[in-house]
């Protein structure tokens, strides 16, 4: 029999911390979670949020710089998304789009993403999440190619360090070698490149420094020099984050997407923005291709299109691929959840609300140029080698030597030791590495800026001062 820790509880009765700790090392296994490890410490128990703050189950508030996990761009606790859900969930909360059917909340937002994506994008096919959309992105570029009559092309080309979600597709098409160590991927046919880090790589052969352009235009031509390697005719498409996202925060050089754009005009490459966290605002326009300035083919989205409320993404396919695919039959793929009526209705009460609070702008035009100011400022600190922002998007990388850029030893987890000291000071931001990132909701204001900042000098003072 299955004992249970705990007994069931009754309607409105909570547990304690503790009690909750023990049941979910007894039942839950976490993504990405070393389970023993998490056995030991126990799992903080987030209970409720609101605004841009979270509270745990001991009742500390915590400024979230994350968005959750990148998609919460409205922030907390907004009624009309929960007036949407609840209005869809009364009226039809379920139904298919397969056999020929569609529902009212689909329509409307297939409309909506029409409308706000660049104009090569009039078509979109819902999936479930990041992963699932970047698996429909495999299964879309080989249709067009065998409908292209060039079944040959069939390589995608990806980077290291890249993170383009979780599913066997997913995870091959990223670039992270833990994962790939897993399971025996990637699978056939998707090979990567090196990344457009500057910070790490961005030297020449006598370990001089770069310029940034320098280096752009440099990491760009090792997608030609793999284009060149597999043969022209067998490359079907190129895929990549417009920031890196989960890799670091990673701020390409200026040079390096206008390169990727042409080198895949000239061989007829498609191109895959995934835009699962650039999306919706988060860069200061609405897709990070357009702050790119790139003209993809394909772009994936999911997160921030529901600000993290309820499940969705999706795939807008361009006009080359739509046309293809509109002349060549059945296209044999779909996922149960493609178009859920729910999720699309809180996409639309979503975006109508980035829309109406001119959320994309603000960012643009005041908070984004006002985080890079600030960061800037960071930059001075004396753990801090390089500072980089993106609109909301920001990464700080905590060195050993500020002049060389030397990191720190990997067993000392600075990192780790700079993230335990925002958890106790009540702000989450993540470490990647020792790169410290952040990706507030796009809804903060100046002032919770400013309280964000003052939070995250002080965990970078309070580090500094554990290493001395
Ligand atoms: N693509 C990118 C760029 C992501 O950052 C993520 C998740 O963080 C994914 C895809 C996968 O999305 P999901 O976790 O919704 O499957």
């Amino acid at each position: 029999m299955n004992a249970r820790l705990n007994p069931p509880q009754k309607p409105g009765a909570t547990r304690t911390t503790a009690e909750w700790q023990q049941t979910d090392s007894a039942h839950y296994l976490h993504p990405f979670t070393d389970s023993a490890a998490l056995a030991r410490k126990g799992a903080r128990i987030i209970t409720r949020a609101d605004d841009i703050y979270i509270w745990d189950s001991e009742g500390q508030k915590i400024l979230d710089a994350m968005s959750g996990l990148w998609c919460v761009n409205v922030g907390y606790g907004r009624q009309e998304l929960i007036e949407a859900a609840t209005r869809q969930l009364q009226t039809l909360p379920f139904y298919n789009s397969f056999f020929n059917t569609a529902t009212p909340p689909a329509i409307e937002l297939a409309e909506l993403l029409a409308e706000i994506t660049p104009p090569q994008f009039q078509h979109v096919f819902f999936g479930g999440s990041g992963s699932e959309s970047n698996d429909t992105v495999v299964r879309l570029v080989r249709r067009y190619w065998d409908l292209q009559g060039q079944p040959e092309r069939k390589v995608i080309i990806s980077r290291k360090n890249a993170y383009h979600g979780s599913t066997m597709a997913g995870a091959s098409l990223g670039g992270m070698s833990e994962m790939h160590q897993q399971g025996g991927l990637p699978i056939p046919d998707i090979v990567h490149i090196e990344q457009p880090f500057w910070f790490a790589l961005g030297r020449d052969e006598r370990s001089e420094r770069l310029s940034r352009e320098e280096f752009g235009r440099r990491a760009a031509s090792w997608l030609e020099d793999k284009i060149q390697e597999i043969g022209p005719g067998r490359v079907a498409a190129f895929i990549g984050e417009p920031v890196q996202g989960a890799g670091g925060v990673i701020v390409p050089p200026s040079t390096y997407w206008p390169e990727i754009q042409r080198i895949c005009d000239r061989h007829g490459i498609l191109l895959v923005s995934d835009e699962v966290i650039t999306g919706f605002g988060r860069t200061g326009q609405w897709f990070g291709c357009e702050t790119m300035g790139t003209k993809p083919d394909l772009m994936t989205f999911a997160k921030g299109v529901t600000s993290g409320y309820i499940p969705l993404g999706g795939v807008m396919v361009g006009e080359r691929v739509a046309k293809a695919l509109a002349n060549g039959g059945e296209f044999a793929h779909g996922y149960t959840y493609s178009g859920h009526p729910v999720a699309c209705a809180v996409a639309v009460a979503n975006i109508r609300l980035i829309q109406r609070e001119g959320l994309v702008e603000r960012v643009r035009e005041d908070t984004g140029p006002y985080l890079a100011q600030r960061y800037a400022e960071l930059a001075g600190h004396s753990l801090v080698g390089e500072a980089q922002t993106c609109g909301l998007m920001g990464a700080l990388q905590l060195v050993r030597d500020k002049t060389s850029g030397a990191p720190f030893p990997a067993e000392l987890a600075v990192g780790m030791m700079c993230r335990a000291h925002c958890f106790r000071e009540g702000l989450i931001m993540r470490a990647v590495g020792d790169r410290m990132i952040i990706a507030p909701p796009l809804s903060m204001t100046r002032a919770q800026m400013d309280e964000m900042l003052a939070l995250i000098r002080r965990c970078l003072d309070l580090t500094l001062a554990e290493l001395q």
